[in-house]
């Protein structure tokens, strides 16, 4: 009042507001961004995991700062990081329990929410079996809090319906790793981008994706770079050679290279012979099947050219091969995945500084839920069907090994065709969006809305998913939990709480927890736990001796050294890049990796004269998959507020567009209207490209459920569709 009274009368100039200072960060800012304290942790959003610092004034997050000695990010961060703090505080987040009644929200306490969950799901299990449940999870947890979600899941509740949103971005490099090495599980490491002296990416558009990871590559000024991408991406234009490929001809292009190298006598026949099998039937399957005529037939590149790719790629001392989604989003990801470690492992380069083929992850801890979760394997890497693996684990947790399944349960997109069936009557959803980034979103909305109860388990709300829910649970985000993320190269780093939770909100830890208690079950899976750091030491004790063993990690030391990469035995010390199969030793039982021969199938969403232009998806700098968190921070949203569609000048003109019309893109399944039209030679003729961030002009209204029948990763690109203008108003005069 007599603040008010003072502005009225002039006398309140709002000195304190409006106070500037000079940081030695921020250099000159408001007063009221300067920290009191600096938090280290690493970033929350993708798997770069890059080192920062969260500045903290009176309680509340007021800037994000680089870590500026950290092994992976040297100091720097991209706009997301730079901005992440304004997350914690954006006005969606989630900060009460709340049930659904009569179509509205209201508020429950802690316990009611938690007595409804476990009332409702083991009324829906005891009808219709423990496997009517199905959980799919997210790559955003701190890993203590995947090995006690997968823990709880099919211990406690005792289904194994459990997988990850990582299904929808790295299950192909999953499966790809485990078909060629016996094991999931990046071999190299981001020191690899400056040792090597020819890189090749593949489908990875790091600039746009993973863009502190340019730094690495800009960083080897020697090394050849070739990136393999339909569009003329912001990595493209880094490279010294741009291969424009047709869209999903990677296959061709790898086996065309593969074919090259042997019939040049390229390849490393020594290595081959001590470390690999397969090595017959690939070559007599290149030799029938892929002349490099063909290649360059299904790729739309020069033969010469991917005979000079070949060439460079196998005479290179170091050659590094990297990719992200580009591959993975497809019905024949890890088969790509397998063509790809054919190529290291016919030439020996793998497991040496610059030699690896190396996925590059998605989100923070996709690599943490890949490791300890109980989705695609057994916690540590073991196999669900191996008896010895099962009796190891149950050995550990003092359990009869007849609890631990036998196979896996169903994938993601097979447990919302479970949900679509009537099969799946319950589901767990925690921290993701499926009714924005699940392909096909008619389908998916079907599924979804024939559940029997359904729970969202989320930072934020409302999302277009937890409107859905009939119960919400607040969560703790980034910033306001500790724990741990595993990164690309298989660095664990640190993760700390900064500030409290708003509201009510509470970290997944603790819900799981809460959960573990009303269950009847948290002293015989959780003795005496409180805090994450007893999951990671239980965690710790079950990875010892496996592929990702922590064993000689401490909190400690990870903070330390800015993270420390697996494997890290007890008593190992040594904190230089690390890589795996140094030795030429791999996880399958006679310890060979194998070669693949994989053909090129068509995709399954083809061209017709109806549906004439290829849909490619993907993702911009800016913001961060369905915009839940980066829709909230103004300087992000301001650069990139709505969806747009890229179209080649070629197709403009003969469809009579112009730059900024309004478009209506449509396929056999549905359509996404009034898209912003940007006219650009980035995409190809017979091209078109949208980001699929956008809840509001969702691309997967277009998409297709077609899945990768290996890893059942979905086929978001390469998409048929026609693109017309909307009605009105749009068209500019
Ligand atoms: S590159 Fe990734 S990890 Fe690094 S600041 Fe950006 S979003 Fe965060």
């Amino acid at each position: 009042m007599m603040q008010g009274l003072g502005r009225l009368l002039g006398i309140d100039n709002l000195s304190e507001k409006y106070a500037y200072v000079d940081d030695p960060a921020l250099g000159h800012t408001s007063a009221r961004r300067t920290a009191e304290r600096w938090v280290k942790t690493t970033c929350g959003y993708c798997s770069v995991g890059c080192g920062m610092e969260i500045g903290v004034r009176a309680g509340k997050p007021v800037a994000v700062r680089g870590w500026e000695d950290h092994p992976v990010s040297l100091g720097k961060l991209c706009p997301k990081g730079l901005s992440e703090h304004q997350t914690l505080a954006a006005p969606n987040r989630a900060i009460h329990p709340l049930r659904k009644r009569n179509g509205r929200f209201e508020r429950v306490t802690w316990d009611q929410a938690i007595d409804q969950m476990v009332t409702e799901i083991r009324y829906i299990q005891a009808l219709h079996g423990p496997d009517s449940f199905g959980v799919i999870g997210t790559g955003q947890l701190v890993t203590e809090e995947f090995y006690t979600l997968g823990k709880l899941v099919q211990l406690g509740f005792g289904t194994k319906n459990y997988d990850g949103n990582t299904t929808l971005c790295m299950a192909s490099a999953v499966s790809g790793y485990k078909r060629s090495f016996g094991c999931d599980g990046p071999p190299g490491a981001y020191d690899d981008f400056r040792a090597a002296d020819v890189i090749l990416l593949i489908g990875a558009n790091i600039a746009d994706n993973h863009p502190v990871l340019c730094q690495h590559l800009e960083g080897n000024r020697e090394a050849f770079k070739i990136v393999a991408d339909p569009r003329v991406t912001k990595t493209a234009m880094l490279a010294d050679l741009h291969l424009a490929l047709k869209p999903r001809s990677d296959i061709a292009l790898l086996n065309g290279i593969a074919r090259v190298l042997i019939d040049e006598n390229l390849i490393d026949r020594a290595y081959i012979d001590q470390h690999t099998e397969g090595f017959d039937d690939l070559s007599a399957f290149l030799k029938k099947e892929w002349p490099v005529e063909r290649a360059a037939a299904v790729t739309g590149l020069a033969a010469d050219v991917i005979v000079h790719v070949a060439r460079v790629y196998g005479r290179a001392r170091a050659g590094f091969l990297a990719w992200t989604m580009g591959v993975n989003h497809s019905t024949q990801g890890a088969e790509t995945v397998n063509a790809i470690c054919n190529l290291s492992l016919l030439t020996g380069k793998l497991g040496q500084p610059g030699a690896s083929p190396f996925s590059i992850t998605g989100q923070c801890n996709a690599m943490g839920t890949r490791e300890t979760g109980f989705a695609s394997s057994l916690p540590g890497y073991r196999k669900f069907e191996n008896a010895a693996h099962r009796e190891e684990l149950a050995n550990i947790w003092g359990v009869p090994a007849a609890r631990i399944p036998s196979a896996r349960g169903l994938a993601y997109p097979d447990i919302i065709q479970a949900a679509a069936d009537g099969q799946i009557k319950a589901l767990w959803i925690i921290a993701t969006n499926p009714v924005v980034s699940f392909p096909n979103k008619p389908q998916l909305e079907r599924a979804l809305s024939n559940l029997d109860f359904l729970v969202v388990q989320d930072g934020f709300h409302p999302t277009p998913t937890s409107e859905l829910a009939d119960l919400v649970l607040p969560a703790a985000i980034w910033g306001e939990k500790e724990g741990t993320y595993t990164n690309s190269e298989r660095r664990v780093s640190k993760v700390n709480k900064a500030v409290e939770p708003p509201g009510e909100a509470r970290s997944d830890f603790e819900v799981l927890l809460h959960l573990a208690t009303r269950l009847g079950c948290r002293q015989e899976l959780f003795p005496g736990w409180t805090e994450p750091k007893d999951a990671f030491e239980e965690w710790k004790r079950v990875s010892r001796g496996r592929l990702c063993d922590y064993s000689g990690m401490t909190y400690e030391l990870i903070e330390k050294h800015g993270g420390l990469q697996w494997p890290f035995p007890e008593s190992h010390t040594d904190v230089s890049p690390s890589r795996l199969y140094t030795d030429g030793h791999f996880e399958f039982d006679n310890g060979k990796a194998r070669l693949i021969a994989v053909d090129c199938q068509p995709f399954p969403d083809a061209p017709t004269d109806e549906f004439p232009l290829v849909l490619n998806t993907g993702r911009t700098v800016e913001h961060w998959h369905t915009r839940t968190k980066t829709a909230q921070v103004a300087i992000l949203e301001r650069m990139a507020p709505n969806a747009w569609l890229e179209m080649n000048p070629s197709d403009a003109q003969r469809l009579g567009f112009r730059s900024h019309d309004r478009v209506n893109v449509t396929s056999r399944r549905g359509h996404v209207d009034r898209v912003e039209l940007r006219i650009t030679q980035i995409v190809a003729p017979g091209q078109v490209f949208m980001p699929f961030h956008f809840s509001e002009t969702n691309v997967n209204e277009v998409t297709q459920d077609a899945f990768d029948p290996i890893s059942r990763e979905p086929n978001y690109k390469q998409c048929a569709v026609h693109v017309t203008l909307s009605d009105s108003p749009g068209r500019r005069p």
